[in-house]
């Protein structure tokens, strides 16, 4: 049995005075702790939300980081200092990473092998473009991206990968997929994973659903069976919304 899995993603969002305040409404109110809860903020606000929250069930997300170790990369951040900060997760590949910042199946995939090298859980996000679904794309576009965020990780470390669903136009757009829709491409993630695993490694795997989820949609979604929880963005910079998420 898969346990469900709701992250929030703060995004370019929330100052270490916001960051703090929100953390910690979000402990306020959260009681039910047979769901796994993330909190992915900016890496200016980690620490600070870190120390909110390191005695409670709730885990510490970054939404990026760099492949290489150290050194001369001005301006990045790599998964030793996440993890010196408290994280346990790392959003990876991102639609806005891989729209605004050139992130590739090549560049998720290195990504994805530095945080498992340094046992930060990554949640790699996989979703087709408007035009790439009104194209009949959208399996073509998500079998790439998974394969490619998995080159050359082992079955051991494939288990503790999140996946998360975001199909693109639903996005901050108000556009939810339908619980139909998102279930076929989970479905269709979990048989990816089969064939380059196996389906005992397939079915433990958590896959998440991003794009519009809200705590009046999300019920109907996380009913479905192989949506496993939610990578939330908008709702999950109040906490009531994204308790609402949450709770149902
Ligand atoms: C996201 O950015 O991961 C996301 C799902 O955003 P929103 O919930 O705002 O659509």
């Amino acid at each position: 049995m898969r346990k469900r899995i709701i992250a929030g993603n703060w995004k370019m969002n929330t100052t270490v005075t916001q960051a703090v305040e929100l953390a910690q409404a979000v402990c306020d109110q959260y009681t039910r702790h047979q769901v796994d809860v993330v909190l992915c903020a900016p890496f200016t606000n980690l620490y600070a939300v870190y120390s909110v929250i390191k005695d409670t069930p709730i885990a510490l997300g970054a939404q990026n980081l760099y492949w290489e170790e150290k050194g001369a990369f001005t301006g990045e951040v790599s998964a030793e200092m996440l993890k010196s900060v408290g994280c346990q997760f790392v959003i990876v590949g991102h639609s806005e990473r891989r729209q605004y910042f050139g992130e590739t199946d090549e560049t998720v995939n290195r990504k994805v092998v530095k945080a498992l090298a340094h046992h930060l859980t990554p949640i790699v996000c996989v979703g087709e473009l408007l035009q790439e679904r009104e194209s009949g794309l959208t399996e073509q576009v998500v079998e790439r991206q998974v394969r490619g965020a998995f080159v050359g990780v082992t079955k051991a470390d494939a288990a503790k990968i999140v996946v998360a669903y975001e199909p693109v136009w639903a996005i901050g757009t108000g556009r939810v997929a339908s619980p139909e829709q998102a279930q076929e491409v989970h479905q269709f993630i979990r048989s990816i994973l089969i064939s380059l695993y196996d389906k005992e490694l397939a079915e433990s795997i958590r896959i998440q659903y991003g794009g519009s989820m809200k705590a009046d949609n999300a019920a109907e979604l996380l009913r479905q069976p192989d949506i496993d929880g939610g990578l939330i963005g908008g709702a999950s910079l109040q906490a009531v919304s994204f308790l609402g998420i949450i709770n149902a």
